[in-house]
């Protein structure tokens, strides 16, 4: 089936830059009016909207912290509010904190779960009516390879992201029957402001073990997301964007 984007909505968590705002910007383009949240930097929130602006579509921009359980709800109200429906959501706001785990403060522990995996699960939980409503309804979650093969200093966030894999194989199965689809997307190594974090030395030696051998764009993982939107008959599934860095 094809589906007739056009003035359906769609809610894009962290929208403001990297990953998030490219998947903003292909949802635009395609005509939903896209809602973008993101936790404080206003600047690039509202150059994301102009971009978005730019493609013809209308958006609104939510300052609110995904971490917060309560703001989901906000978050989703305030999207029927204005535009009275809600079609896709993609949970992909995201936080690393990376360290070793004899290094590991509480605060790197909860932050990130409570961000990458409590923010997933409320946000959803949040869109499960409307969408029922709707009969229809499009969940991408964004996970991460750590949450599948694991990574040193990152034992906090490859639990969240595994964590988001078992939560979308569950909401999966729950909402089949509602005509709503639920799957995650894991990128690899991908060029935005969280690797460029990065010390460059550990950088390249992750290079190198990638068989496509650089680094992948947020456009490319945008594109996984707009197919998995796309897909009728594709639910509970994870699409590894990673350039061949982990194969099953
Ligand atoms: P960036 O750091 O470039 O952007 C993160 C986005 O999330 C920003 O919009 C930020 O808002 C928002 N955000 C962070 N914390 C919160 C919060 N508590 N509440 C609301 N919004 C928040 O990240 P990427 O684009 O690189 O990552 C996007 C997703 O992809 C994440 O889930 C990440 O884990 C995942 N990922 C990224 C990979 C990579 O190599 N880059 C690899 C694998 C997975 P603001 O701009 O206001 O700070």
């Amino acid at each position: 089936m094809t589906i007739a984007w056009r003035d359906k909505v769609a809610v894009v968590t962290g929208g403001s830059r990297g990953i998030g705002r490219h998947i903003a910007l292909q949802l635009a383009k395609a005509g939903l009016k896209v809602a973008v949240s993101y936790r404080g930097n206003e600047t690039a929130a509202q150059e994301t909207e102009a971009l978005i602006r730019q493609q013809g579509a209308e958006s609104l921009l939510l300052q609110l912290d995904v971490s917060q359980i309560a703001n989901a709800q906000v978050l989703i109200d305030q999207v029927l509010q204005t535009w009275g429906r809600v079609d896709v959501v993609v949970n992909n706001a995201g936080i690393a904190r990376d360290t070793l785990l004899l290094r590991m403060k509480d605060s790197d522990w909860t932050e990130v779960i409570q961000t990458d995996l409590t923010g997933v699960f409320a946000v959803t939980r949040a869109s499960m009516r409307p969408m029922m409503k709707q009969r229809f309804g499009r969940i991408v979650n964004i996970a991460s390879i750590a949450g599948l093969m694991g990574n040193v200093g990152q034992a906090n966030y490859a639990a969240a992201k595994a964590g988001v894999i078992g939560f979308t194989r569950s909401v999966a199965r729950e909402m089949a029957s509602r005509n709503i689809t639920v799957n995650a997307v894991a990128p690899g190594l991908i060029e935005t402001d969280l690797t460029h974090d990065m010390s460059e030395d550990a950088l390249q030696a992750l290079v190198k073990q990638v068989p496509l051998g650089r680094l992948g764009r947020p456009d490319e993982v945008a594109d996984a997301v707009w197919y998995l939107i796309n897909a009728d008959y594709v639910t509970g599934q994870t699409l590894v964007v990673d350039g061949g860095l982990v194969m099953d």
